[in-house]
């Protein structure tokens, strides 16, 4: 048995084994000593600043390898300020005074930072390179080893506090053996992208996971939601070993006949062929705002319109699900300057930045996508996240009408997509009937749906209880969707994370979804599922959840 057993929430069904590497992105400076050695200063500043340099030159390299020599250029960018001869006379010349290193590069730096900061645009967009610049001249300075996510040794496990989508958009699955972390629940972006890279993961431990030492070994068994600290040899053994459920190429039916997709949720290109390896589909969902994270601008029309293409050369026979971008919320895309909330998810975000403050995004968007429904071999959707008005769903459409007339009015080809709306707000659920009518599918998304009908943070451990599907609320409200949907001819899938557990997937059936979309890893054991489900019987069973009036009452149902 491990030496100890720590228990969150399992965010990725899989097991990994390896050596703890702590992530900690916050810099605590030492207190100002009030003798300094100022040449020992000095010195410590000029080596830190040499580091830096080779640090910067060596991941500007391995950007543009594995991205591209565009994305590559920021760090020049950085090198400059790095050896900008002002910013350093300034940091020599507080130090001569008597700060310690660390003190003046914080002072230097910030009084650029501010200037920065109180300009128009582009140039505000600067104090972010700045402060990467500053952060990590302190980590160098403070001692902490600068943590690069992108580059870890083989076999780590990155324990951190929270991790961002786009922390962990940075970790490579093939040398990361999995991450753990203090806070966030199953359907907290990181964990799902770490789902879509099927990187065994476990969320939500607590303060506990605080006393696990660096270089510690741990199992990350995301199946239990357990990080064993210390495992036996029976238990490393057991994480070495473990292998998926068999892949089931052919689409799937119900024993009565009743034909599910089973399809993949997607963030990025490199996620498209292990989709289909594991035998989705299509794409039920294609988080398109996750190809903006990670980078200092955001994909122009003909890189947005070439992913899409790849996406459905990838399905040349299924159907490929695109969301409109997604941005606020947790996914926070620096260059975009959100603003600051008090709510973030009650907040601007979905469809309400793409009509206003990113309507330009949204029609470059567009047109990337009608173009690419015109020349891919599969057959695109378009869909559009977190609409609550029949108002936003009728700008939305009016916005692809728009951008069909531009590309037509320029002669270029290009393809009305069919239309949907994704069903995550409570209002849509009441308003589904309307919605419904306006276009040809409605994809409901659990993560947020739950998280707004059962008034639970999805990121919150501490209400992880309540963000749960599987309240009567929430399948109520699924039920209510998909009837509305059906009695206005349109088809109803689900996207949101409770549509990849098999455990669910006939209650999903019988509640009438005729689609269900996931992170890969879950693909082989729903398509397992579905054939296994009668749809007579899943469909008398649904009747009755509908009808409890408990969580107990509904896991009794569905059992
Ligand atoms: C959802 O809310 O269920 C969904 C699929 O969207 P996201 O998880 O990206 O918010
Ligand atoms: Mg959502």
């Amino acid at each position: 048995m491990a030496a100890s057993t720590l228990t969150g929430t399992g965010a990725t069904p899989r097991s990994g084994l390896g050596t703890v590497v702590w992530y900690d992105p916050e810099i605590t400076l030492p207190d100002a000593d009030e003798s300094v050695d100022v040449e020992a200063e000095r010195d410590r500043f000029a080596d830190a600043v040499d580091t830096a340099r080779a640090e910067l030159e060596r991941e500007r390299d391995a950007t543009a390898e594995r991205v591209g020599e565009d994305e590559a250029a920021i760090f020049d960018a950085h090198i400059q300020f790095l050896e900008d001869p002002t910013i350093e006379e300034a940091v020599v010349a507080s130090i001569e005074e008597g700060r310690p290193a660390a003190h003046a590069v914080d002072d230097a730096f910030g009084v650029h930072i501010e200037q920065f900061e109180g300009m128009e645009g582009r140039m505000a967009e600067r104090a972010d390179d700045l402060r990467d610049v500053r952060d990590r001249l302190l980590r160098l300075l403070t001692g902490g080893d600068r943590v690069n996510l992108a580059d870890l040794p083989e076999g780590s496990v990155v324990l951190a506090e929270r991790l961002t989508p786009s922390d962990t958009a940075q970790l490579d699955p093939e040398t990361v053996a999995g991450f753990a972390t203090v806070t966030g629940g199953r359907t907290s972006h990181a964990a799902i992208f770490a789902r879509s890279l099927a990187l065994p993961a476990v969320v939500g431990l607590g303060e506990a996971l605080n006393d696990v030492s660096e270089g510690t070994e741990v199992v990350v068994d995301g199946d239990a939601g357990e990080l064993l600290v210390g495992p036996d040899e029976a238990e490393r053994e057991a994480a070495r070993a473990e292998e998926g459920a068999d892949v089931v190429e052919e689409s799937v039916e119900t024993s009565d006949g009743r034909e599910i997709e089973v399809a993949a949720n997607v963030g990025r290109p490199a996620e498209l062929e292990p989709a289909a390896a594991r035998g989705a589909d299509g794409v039920g969902l294609y988080r398109t705002e996750f190809l903006f994270l990670d980078r200092q601008s955001p994909p122009d029309e003909d890189e947005q319109y070439e992913t899409v293409r790849d996406a459905l050369d990838t399905f040349p026979d299924g159907r490929v699900v695109v969301r409109t971008l997604d941005i606020g919320g947790d996914k926070q895309i620096p260059y975009l300057d959100l603003p600051e909330e008090e709510n973030p998810f009650l907040g601007e975000r979905g469809i309400r930045r793409s009509l206003d403050p990113d309507a330009e995004l949204f029609r470059t968007q567009l047109r990337a996508l009608l173009r690419a429904a015109a020349d891919g071999a599969g057959e695109l959707n378009v869909m559009f996240p977190l609409v609550a008005t029949v108002e936003e769903l009728e700008a939305a459409i009016e916005a692809v009408d728009d951008a069909a007339a531009d590309l037509a009015d320029r002669g270029v080809d290009h393809e009305r997509p069919s239309l949907g709306v994704m069903v995550e707000t409570p209002s849509a659920v009441f308003m589904a009937d309307e919605f419904a009518r306006r276009v040809d599918f409605l994809s409901i998304g659990t993560n947020d749906l739950t998280q707004y009908v059962m008034a639970a943070d999805r990121e919150n451990e501490r209400v992880g209880d309540l963000h749960d599907p599987t309240h009567p609320g929430v399948v109520r409200a699924i039920g209510r969707t998909v009837e509305q949907a059906h009695a206005n001819d349109a088809w109803v899938g689900m996207c949101g994370e409770m549509a990849g557990n098999p455990d669910v997937t006939e209650l999903l059936v019988g509640l009438g979804l005729d689609e269900l979309s996931m992170s890969a890893v879950t693909v082989p054991d729903v398509k397992v599922a579905v054939s296994e489900t009668e749809y007579s019987a899943a469909r008398e069973r649904a009747d009755s959840a509908r009808r409890v009036a408990t969580r107990s009452e509904l896991h009794e149902t569905i059992q």
